[in-house]
């Protein structure tokens, strides 16, 4: 049984059944804990592989009327659940700080996030969705009326990390269900709760059972791989990994949103104020708990010591703490532990090899917390700019030019995105198209990821497909169906019918080479004629 902190406030309808109030007679328990504090804040089941099965069956039992309401009739339960998030947000942020230990004003960004995307995709679905009336290749295809149709995946496996406990979620779980699939939802066993909320909310709301919650760890989130008929996966590449691999052993389609070692790229003709504001939001925003956090800062050299000199005196300015209700930081704690640990090896390795820190460095002094961070005399044989860090540290580099940038910016085994500040905004746009990721912000952080109409996937190691972009992030979740009918009124046989016969085939061979061929050979009959075979 999930015991959270009742919701004040909440509407308390007669709820369906859901994840929340389930038995835990049978599977065994996890234990939540606010990272800030180490208090337990709520325990969730750990589901078994066959009570999976089961939420999935159940799932593929009201998919198809879902599916069948069309994308008018699913904008009306999205935009009550739109409702639902606006009228709960205070409550819901404050479930996610209990499980996360964020900020306040961060807590509250999650919902309102959520409430622009869900609006976003109930309202645009029906476009999205339209049938495709393709024009015919060619004048011959012209017989026929063509349709491309785009229908649903029955039941899509959503699986999230725990960076963005009701955001991550949302991203996923709602285009999907606009596209009119069925949903499980397994979200992170480190931060399950504001999930489980989403699915309260989802029932409170009397919308279809078409969106389930399933917590459990990795065995609960493989069942999902196991029984789902597309993934959208969010983590780690390793992970990302064996689920590709189980994937395909299913031969079942998935997208993956995987780790990220964002670039930003300071030139001597930026703007060096908003360009440290910038990189400081960027790489502190979530404790750089965030995949498209700035992670390493490459600096041209007439700029390199204002800018540090701004950049440091940022993050020194930034307050780190607990807050309850009241906003009084910008900083809170890790995750968990494990993700303490990286941070601080990643600061140790580059220090033992010569790396000097302008801020932070060491542990905050309350539950994970890490100080926010600044590193210089960093380069690319240091862990702390190699590998995901994940956490609040900027590795900054001094570099000659634009083309070393460049080149340092590629050189990683990720590709999710990057930045470029610049006074020249054409300049910014040219050296954009030189990146290797998925996104490149000029003088901004994150624009893309609130720009729904924009895809949003990793390059490399990054990922595999995107997320949104306008259109695709619906039909992503479909499968595209093929639909011919005919113009013309029919005959009882097709010309390429049998019974085979040469002069038809030729008939057939000479109208496609006059319709696509190019030059004499569109009307080359004698060519034709020595297909015929035989002595003539
Ligand atoms: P992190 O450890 O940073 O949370 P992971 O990539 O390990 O990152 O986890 C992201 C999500 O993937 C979590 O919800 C986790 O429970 C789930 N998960 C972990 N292992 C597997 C697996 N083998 N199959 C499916 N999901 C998994």
């Amino acid at each position: 049984m999930t015991d959270t902190d009742p919701a004040p406030g909440a509407a308390a309808k007669t709820p369906r059944k859901t994840p929340a109030a389930k038995t835990c007679d049978g599977p065994a328990l996890i234990e939540v804990r606010n990272p800030g504090t180490g208090a337990v804040v709520g325990t969730v089941p750990e589901e078994t592989a066959d009570a999976v099965a089961a939420e999935v069956r159940e799932l593929r039992v009201h998919q198809p009327e879902w599916e069948a309401i069309g994308p008018g009739g699913r904008k009306a339960w999205l935009l009550q659940f739109q409702d639902w998030l606006i009228d709960n947000t205070d409550r819901l942020a404050t479930v996610l700080q209990s499980e996360t230990a964020k900020p306040r004003v961060d807590a509250l960004i999650d919902p309102g996030f959520a409430a622009d995307l869900i609006g976003y995709y109930a309202r645009r679905a029906a476009k999205f969705l339209a049938d495709d009336r393709p024009s015919p290749h060619s004048p011959l295809a012209r017989v026929k009326r063509l349709t491309t149709v785009y229908r649903p995946y029955p039941v899509v496996g959503v699986i999230t990390p725990w960076n963005f406990p009701l955001a991550m979620p949302v991203m996923d779980v709602f285009p999907a269900l606009a596209a009119g699939a069925a949903v499980i939802l397994k979200p992170s066993e480190v931060t399950p709760l504001s999930a489980l909320e989403l699915a309260k909310g989802w029932a409170e709301t009397g919308a279809p059972e078409v969106f389930t919650v399933v917590t459990g760890a990795g065995a609960t989130g493989a069942a999902v791989v196991g029984n789902a008929d597309y993934i959208q996966f969010t983590g780690s590449t390793a992970t990302g990994r064996k689920i590709a691999a189980a994937c395909v052993d299913r031969m079942i389609p998935y997208s993956l949103e995987l780790g990220g070692k964002d670039p930003a790229i300071v030139l001597a003709d930026a703007d060096l104020d908003r360009a440290a504001h910038g990189i400081a939001f960027g790489g502190m925003f979530n404790s750089g708990q965030v995949c498209i956090s700035v992670e390493r800062v490459y600096v041209e050299a007439p700029v390199y010591d204002e800018f540090v000199a701004k950049l440091t005196a940022d993050v020194k300015a930034l307050r780190q703490g607990l807050d309850g209700r009241d906003a009084k930081h910008e900083v809170g704690a890790l995750a968990n532990e494990s993700q303490a640990a990286i941070v601080q090896r990643h600061v140790d390795e580059a220090v033992a090899a010569g790396a000097k820190v302008l801020t932070g460095g060491r542990r905050a002094g309350f539950g994970t917390a890490f100080e926010p961070t600044v590193l210089v005399d960093v380069d690319h044989t240091m862990s702390c700019v190699t590998e995901e860090t994940f956490g609040p540290t900027l590795p900054v580099m001094k570099v000659a030019d634009e083309a070393e940038a460049i080149r340092l910016a590629n050189d990683s085994v990720y590709g999710l995105s990057a930045s470029v500040w610049t006074g020249d905004r054409e300049r910014g746009a040219r050296i954009a198209r030189q990146i290797n990721a998925g996104a490149v912000n000029i003088n901004d952080v994150f624009a893309n990821l609130f720009s729904f109409a924009l895809p949003m996937g990793g390059w490399g190691l990054s990922g595999v497909g995107a997320r949104w972009g306008g259109a695709n992030g619906v039909r992503k979740y479909c499968r595209q169906q093929a639909i011919t009918v005919p113009i013309l009124p029919t005959q009882h046989k097709e010309l390429f019918w049998y019974p085979y016969s040469m002069p038809k085939l030729l008939f057939a061979l000479g109208a496609m080479r006059a319709a696509g061929a190019r030059g004499l050979r569109r009307l080359d009959l004698r060519a034709l004629w020595k297909l015929k075979g035989g002595d003539t």
